[in-house]
């Protein structure tokens, strides 16, 4: 009411019309969680630089709109992180990624797998006791579960954060800090956030090879994470360059297309079954 004016107006205008698709849009996903198959995981193996075994796989959600077509998160996920159906969607990503890891025991293929969640529902209380019920319900032990967090958070709640992260740790899951080194805080994070790996944000793969600021940062977070003793995966590699650079900087894990693509949950356990057999 403060602001007025007729710019203002003609801006208010072009939010109304963004407004009513994000409703059109978080009502569709109401019923893509409720009803049909629509939400599927795309996954993709992160591996050793070493010896080529996979060390995780990481979900990746997509949408298979009836009309829209083949949606990826850069297409929904932030109106749905702002709704009040964020909990039910990392309900039923959560939940899609314990089935798929509890088919790969059944397997006996032993590969932790890695839901991203968003900041936003580290500020929800009932998270803990919900994914405790769901590793029970799938019986998937706590540590094949690696949820990916991002620097975020550190600018939220810090006590419901550090009470959710807490009680995440307790019942044994592993945490990930998701594109490390993009937050504005990412060494303090560290020190606040007990943490199992981190990940090297594609941004500093991609400039390495032009920047030596870029390199030393990569090198530095290796370093750093090695001597906590956490791993480090560096995200988004897609060329042997970079996989060679990584290898020279000590990186000892990296996902990208230059390994694997996100693939469909059906050709998952071929893959990993013959990188493990290899
Ligand atoms: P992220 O967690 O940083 O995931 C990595 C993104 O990079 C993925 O995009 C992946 O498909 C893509 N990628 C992997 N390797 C390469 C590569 O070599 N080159 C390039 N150019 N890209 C590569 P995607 O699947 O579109 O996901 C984008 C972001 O959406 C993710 O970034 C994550 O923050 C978020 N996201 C994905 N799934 C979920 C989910 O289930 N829940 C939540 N809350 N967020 C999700
Ligand atoms: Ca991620
Ligand atoms: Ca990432
Ligand atoms: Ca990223």
């Amino acid at each position: 009411a403060k602001k007025g004016g007729g710019s203002v107006a003609s801006y208010d205008n072009s939010r109304d019309a963004g407004s009513t698709d994000q409703l059109t849009l978080l009502a569709e996903l109401r019923e893509a969680l409720a009803v049909e198959d629509q939400l599927q995981l795309a996954l993709q193996p992160a591996v050793d630089l070493a010896t080529g075994a996979p060390t995780g796989v990481e979900a990746l959600v997509r949408w298979l709109h009836p009309r829209r077509g083949l949606l990826t998160p850069a297409d929904f996920i932030g109106p749905v992180e702002h709704s009040e159906q964020l909990g039910a969607f990392t309900r039923y990503v959560l939940d899609k990624a314990l089935a798929v890891a509890a088919g790969w025991a059944r397997d006996g293929l032993d590969v932790p797998i890695s839901v991203n969640i968003s900041a936003r529902s580290l500020l929800d209380p009932r998270l803990p006791a919900e994914i405790a019920e769901a590793l029970r319900r799938h019986d998937v032990p706590p540590r094949r579960l690696v949820l990916e967090i991002t620097e975020t958070v550190m600018m939220s709640e810090l006590e419901v954060v550090d009470e959710v992260l807490g009680a995440l740790r307790a019942l044994g899951v592993q945490i990930a800090v998701d594109d490390f080194g993009t937050g504005f805080s990412s060494l303090t994070f560290l020190t606040r956030v007990p943490v199992d790996e981190v990940k090297v944000d594609r941004s500093f793969v991609i400039r390495m090879a032009d920047s030596p600021e870029a390199a030393a940062i990569v090198r530095t977070t290796v370093g750093l994470a090695h001597e906590l003793g956490l791993r480090v995966v560096a995200e988004g590699v897609e060329t042997a360059e970079q996989r060679i650079a990584l290898a020279e900087l000590g990186c000892t894990a990296a996902q990208g297309y230059h390994f694997f693509k996100p693939m469909p949950a059906d050709k998952i356990s071929a893959v990993l079954g013959s990188l493990l057999d290899s």
